[in-house]
Order: C-alpha cells, then sequence, then structure tokens
C-alpha cells in the first residue's frame, strides 16, 4: 500500500516584499485507501499545500519532505510526480489550446502508465466514465479548457481521476462553484474511485457541503499554515456548527 508523507513542511511565496512563509510545518500521512478532508478557513494556506505538492515553480520549500513510499517527491519533475502515482487536480487548471479532451487524456494515461492504452477499450472506457459523470460526449471534442464552465472544469478533474486511478490524489476546493446536483455526481465520481481501495485522497474544502456525500476517515483542521487539529467525521460536523473562529483566534493555532 502506497503511503504519502508530508514531514514539518514549510513553504514559502515571493511577494512583492520578498519571500512569505506560508506553509509552517505541515505534518501529515496519507495511505492509499484512505480518505481526508482538509478543513481550514481561507487564506490558511490549503491550496498552498495543494499546490507545494504539485511541485508549482511559485512556491519554494524551505525545510521539510514530502515521501512518497520512501522516495522523495520533491526532487521528482510534475510528470514524474504524475507518474509515480500522484495525482493534482489543478496540475492542468489553464487552457491548452488545440487539444481535445479526448487526445489530453489519452497523452496523460500514456505517461502514467508508461504505454499508450489500446484504443478500442480506451475508448470505452472514456465514453462509460464520461456517462457515469453524466457529461455530454461531445464533450470528450472539445479543447481542455476552453470555454468550460466551472461545473465542466470539475468534472473534467474527476473523469482524468477515475481514468488515470493514482495512489494519492489531491483535490483542491472540488467542492467551489457547483450547484447542489453537479455537486452530487462529482462526488458520486469521487466515491467510486475511493470503493476501488486503491486511492488515497486528499480532499482540500472550506465548506463542509460535500462531506455530505463523502465521508471522510479523518479531518484535520489547516489554519496558519498548519494543521492545528486533526479526528474523525465529527470533527467535520463540530466545524459546520462552530466554524473556525476558535482556530483563528489562537488556542489551538497557537
Ligand atoms: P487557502 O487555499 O487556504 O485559501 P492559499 O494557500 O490560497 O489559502 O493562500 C494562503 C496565503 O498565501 C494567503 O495569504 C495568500 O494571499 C498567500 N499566497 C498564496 N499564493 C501566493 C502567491 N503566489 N503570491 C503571494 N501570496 C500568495
Ligand atoms: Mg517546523
Ligand atoms: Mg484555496
Amino acid at each position: 500500500m502506497a503511503t504519502l508523507e508530508i514531514r514539518d513542511l514549510h513553504v514559502s511565496v515571493e511577494a512583492e516584499s520578498g519571500p512569505r512563509e506560508i506553509l509552517r510545518g505541515v505534518d501529515l500521512t496519507v495511505k492509499q485507501g484512505e480518505t481526508h478532508a482538509i478543513m481550514g478557513p481561507n487564506g490558511s494556506g490549503k491550496s498552498t499545500l495543494a499546490y507545494s505538492l504539485a511541485g508549482h515553480p511559485k512556491y519554494t520549500v524551505t525545510s521539510g519532505q514530502v515521501l512518497l513510499d520512501g522516495e522523495d517527491v520533491l526532487a521528482m519533475s510534475v510528470d514524474e510526480r504524475a507518474r509515480a502515482g500522484v495525482f493534482l487536480a489543478m496540475q492542468y487548471p489553464v487552457e491548452v489550446p488545440g487539444v481535445s479532451v479526448s487526445n489530453f487524456l489519452r497523452t496523460a494515461a500514456t505517461a502514467v502508465r508508461g504505454e499508450a492504452p489500446k484504443l478500442r477499450t480506451w475508448v470505452k472506457e472514456v465514453k462509460e466514465t464520461m456517462a457515469g459523470l453524466q457529461m455530454d460526449p461531445a464533450f470528450a471534442e472539445r479543447n481542455v479548457n476552453e470555454g468550460f464552465s466551472g461545473g465542466e472544469k470539475k468534472r473534467h478533474e474527476i473523469l482524468q481521476l477515475e481514468l488515470l486511478k493514482p495512489k494519492i490524489a489531491i483535490l483542491d476546493e472540488t467542492d467551489s462553484g457547483l450547484d447542489v446536483d453537479a455537486l452530487r455526481i462529482v462526488s458520486e465520481g469521487i466515491n467510486r474511485v475511493r470503493a476501488t481501495g486503491e486511492v488515497g485522497t486528499l480532499l482540500v474544502t472550506h465548506y463542509t457541503r460535500i462531506l455530505r456525500y463523502i465521508q471522510p476517515d479523518f479531518v484535520h483542521v489547516f489554519a496558519g499554515g498548519r494543521i492545528v487539529e486533526s479526528g474523525g467525521p465529527e470533527l467535520a460536523d463540530k466545524l459546520e456548527n462552530e466554524g473556525y473562529e476558535a482556530y483563528v483566534k489562537g488556542g489551538a493555532s497557537a
């Protein structure tokens, strides 16, 4: 079983006034088959954690480690991370002009699997997965992210997740901007992946509403650039009722 270990991770961004530390010692272990929710107030550094794991060039790791089965993830290129089985939903958030969804997915699958999937089974697999996400088959011929609505972007993310079958998936704000129906459909996709027992998921979110559809095994409260409390699903209920105030105004974050 694959294990992602984040150890005392410190990350800075280059702000206009100079480097600014955003992550201040994040410790977290995610195993294949587990679902972890990371919840916290706006600006607490949740996306910075996701971008740092993705290898985004704007974020500088100043100390700490990220290991996948003992292998140094931070030393890997973005492509190497994907091949090692780390999936980051916002890895390709930009428009990719002239590349259809269908070709993009096949290229990604080829990179991850090390060989091109057989065309006939692949087309079938894509079609079935899209149907499960209630996506119009014509979507496969559109250019990647060109004019995608918020909901289409999120479905495209989950389509990638289901097709690429990573060991560890990091989903940043998958629930943002979705209406109730889209949220349910996207959640069902995540739950299908989860049901395989082969993917460890880090579900980063500000709101508790996605957790009505996806029951996390672990909930972590993120504040001030690190995890300040961890617990089971009951912690999400507490956050739903009490918000993040207690964490932001000192207390556990001190
Ligand atoms: P969250 O996802 O929890 O809302 P973020 O990780 O997006 O938080 O941001 C955490 C803090 O880091 C914020 O104060 C934000 O302004 C700052 N930050 C993030 N990325 C950058 C950047 N590229 N340049 C400057 N500041 C940044
Ligand atoms: Mg530290
Ligand atoms: Mg964010």
